[in-house]
């Protein structure tokens, strides 16, 4: 019987609600070949949490535990597992596409001399062989691959399957494992909470979003023009204009950031990237300023602008106040 493991992501006691997506995922690939599945946490007393696992996905589930290992290690979940792929081989192993799965599972992928494709959107069965398909160039193109390693790592894009039903409780079947780690060279210096309040994003009916295309900090001010134009609506952007400090972390949308579903998301200068579109596709009317016209915001935009926005934004502003004045 062929085994597929889940690696269950986790973070100051919670189980991320990805992992739940990874138990449809692990459904789906026993469906195209036939795989007992089970799970995985690692963690120090990391038992309860292990039990919550198992307790709503009704999988196997193994609880190892480290001393020591207050918060996530690299180095430390190489090893470890490392040494249970030893006694347990796999023909799958999936884990989140998140900063978490994008920082040890390729290398450990390496490490066990398996396959890894990451960030994979769609699992399809073509001619007996499975395809993975995920996004590229900022979403323009879909790529689509094939496995020939006797072992495949897969991290898989949140929200792109199916979260298991939550409601039913089934008996917790935990395997309790301890690892004591020896040689892990990466330590964790400390975890900041950024105290990230997205509530203000949530309650907008107008959400003017803004991307790298803006191009410069001092062109926001264009930004800040056109959400006074509407009243209850909020800026918000992608995750480079966070990551440079022109927006704050608590206006960053998408996978990593807040999910809004505004009635109008006006999108200037972002190229649309799943990591992005997963947070705002539920909005009313979408509407794409952007440069470029095959830039995949377009795929889930209402209305696409293809203009510079430095010169669309000012003439829709300058055709509001003329209109106002008449
Ligand atoms: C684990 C992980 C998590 C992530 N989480 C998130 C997340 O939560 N949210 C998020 O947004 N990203 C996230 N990202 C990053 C994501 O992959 C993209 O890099 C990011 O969304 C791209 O931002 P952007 O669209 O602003 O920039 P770009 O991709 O650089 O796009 C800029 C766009 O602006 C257009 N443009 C350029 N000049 C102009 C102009 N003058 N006028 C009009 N248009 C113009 C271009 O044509 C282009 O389409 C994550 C990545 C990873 C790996």
């Amino acid at each position: 019987m062929e085994r597929i493991f889940i690696l269950v992501e986790h973070f100051a006691g919670k189980i991320r609600a990805v992992s739940y997506e990874l138990v449809g995922v692990a459904n789906l690939l026993s469906s195209f070949q036939p795989a007992e599945i089970k799970a995985i946490l690692l963690g120090e007393n990391i038992e309860n949490l292990a039990k919550e696992f198992s307790e709503k996905s009704d999988l196997e589930t193994f609880a190892i535990s480290v001393p020591g290992l207050e918060t996530y290690n690299a180095g430390v979940y190489k090893e470890a597992l490392l040494n249970l792929f030893k006694e347990f081989p796999f023909s799958f192993c999936l884990s989140s596409h998140s900063t978490q799965g994008l920082d040890f599972v390729p290398a450990l992928a390496v490490k066990q001399g398996a396959g890894c494709i990451t960030a994979v959107e769609l699992i399809e069965e073509k001619d007996n062989d499975l395809i993975y398909k995920r996004s590229i160039s900022g979403g323009k193109l879909i790529t689509s691959l094939k496995n020939k390693a006797p072992s495949l790592f897969l991290t898989i894009q949140p929200g792109s399957f199916k979260s298991i039903e939550n409601g039913t409780t089934f008996t917790a079947k935990v395997i309790q494992r301890v690892y004591s780690s020896t040689s892990s060279t990466v330590r964790n210096i400390t975890t900041k909470s950024l105290n990230v309040d997205s509530s203000r994003l949530s309650e907008a009916k107008v959400i003017i979003s803004v991307g790298r295309g803006i191009g410069d900090e001092e062109h926001l001010e264009l930004i800040d023009q056109l959400a006074a134009l509407f009243p209850k609506s909020a800026i918000a952007g992608s995750r480079p204009l966070c990551d440079l400090g022109w927006l704050e972390y608590k206006q960053q949308v998408g996978v990593t950031g807040a999910t809004v579903s505004p009635d109008l998301y006006l999108a200037c200068g972002i190229s649309g990237t799943s990591q992005h579109v997963i947070g705002m596709k539920g909005s009313g009317l979408i509407v794409s300023i952007n440069l470029d016209p095959n830039a995949a915001i377009n795929n889930v935009s209402d209305i696409c602008v293809v203009e510079d926005l430095k010169t669309f934004i000012p003439v829709l502003l300058e055709e509001h106040h003329k209109r106002r004045l008449l």
